[in-house]
């Protein structure tokens, strides 16, 4: 038997040399052969010549190195694309998710003959309550939203079986929300609770401009609900202006004289039914926008060398 560990890193100087350390320790504790997959995705900083010096003394170590920052997801794809284990576990490089918690997955696999187990959040240290709560409800809404039921206040870290990757590895779509994937998958998956920690060093990649596109992928691939928005807000709108025209018609009956005056409420119409088709407008785009990248059919990630592979 033969374990993957699949770790992403972008700018992630400060923590490579310690998650190393910790994570071939665990390794080293399960008895199997294991491999160490750091995937440096375009860093700016040193990772990519830490890693390199690890990969020297350690041949466990194997280096994919991007051609420039493709982003988490993209990370995490060219590490499941590239294992050879039996057994793969995804796991950040900032040791926010304990790697002794892999030896606690590896139990629950081996005992409920599990093809994923899955680790969820129970606590999120040292993390700003913005976070927390725009985590905790986009977790949420998007179960609601979705056809697929998704555990809730789980992210990527997690173990994959060999049924799985290599499922995975058939799956054409570009634009991956990969902890969605593998939920819609299948098989037998189980849950892992653990407490996760405070970085270890250096400060979060995920910026609110990351976040939000990230969420929107989670959003749009696994939900069609937001298009049916567009058809529920139409058919309001359209509702009120027919009231609208009524109660117009009536005082105009009424009393003929009073209707010099309006521009008020030309204007409040004007605006918020422009603003509905705006809306609209946008949420059409945003899928044709996913259309159009995967139509250009473009990979995902570019490699630019790989190394002890
Ligand atoms: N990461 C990456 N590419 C990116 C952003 C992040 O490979 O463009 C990696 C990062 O190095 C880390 C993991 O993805 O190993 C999770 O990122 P981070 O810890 O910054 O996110 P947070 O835990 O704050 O959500
Ligand atoms: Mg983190």
């Amino acid at each position: 038997m033969k374990l993957s560990i699949i770790i992403p890193c972008y700018n992630e100087e400060l923590v490579v040399n310690e998650s190393y350390k910790q994570l071939a320790a665990v390794a080293q504790q399960t008895a199997m052969d294991y491999e160490l997959i750091f995937i440096n995705d375009g860093s700016k900083d040193n990772t990519y010549s830490l890693l390199k010096q690890l990969s020297d003394e350690d041949k466990h170590v194997k280096i994919i190195n991007f051609a420039r920052n493709f982003g988490h997801q993209c990370a995490v794809t060219a590490g499941i694309n590239n294992c050879t284990g039996d057994l793969a576990v995804i796991i950040d490089a900032d040791l926010q998710d304990p790697p002794e918690v892999i030896l606690q997955m590896l139990e629950i696999q081996q005992r409920e003959n599990a093809n994923v187990v899955y680790g969820v959040r129970k606590s999120r240290e040292g993390e700003s309550r913005f976070k927390l709560i725009t985590a905790k409800y986009f977790y949420r809404i998007l179960n609601k939203m979705s056809d697929v039921k998704f555990p809730v206040d789980t992210g990527d870290f997690r173990l994959i079986d060999r049924k799985i990757i290599d499922q995975f590895n058939q799956l054409k779509e570009k634009n991956k929300y990969i902890r969605g994937l593998i939920s819609w998958m299948g098989y037998k998956q189980v849950p892992c609770y653990y407490e996760r920690k405070e970085r270890f060093a250096g400060e979060t990649k995920y910026p609110l401009k990351k976040m939000i596109k990230f969420a929107t992928t989670g959003l749009l691939s696994f939900s069609k609900k937001p298009l049916k928005l567009a058809i529920w807000l139409g058919t309001i709108a359209v509702v009120c202006a027919l009231i609208y025209a009524l109660i117009i018609l009536i005082l105009k009956l009424v009393n003929p004289a009073s209707f010099v005056v309006g521009w008020t409420s030309i204007i409040l119409i004007t605006i918020f039914f422009g603003g509905v088709q705006l809306l609209s407008v946008g949420i059409l785009g945003e899928y044709i926008g996913n259309l159009f990248d995967e139509a250009k059919d473009r990979p995902e990630y570019i490699i630019d060398n790989k190394v002890n592979f």
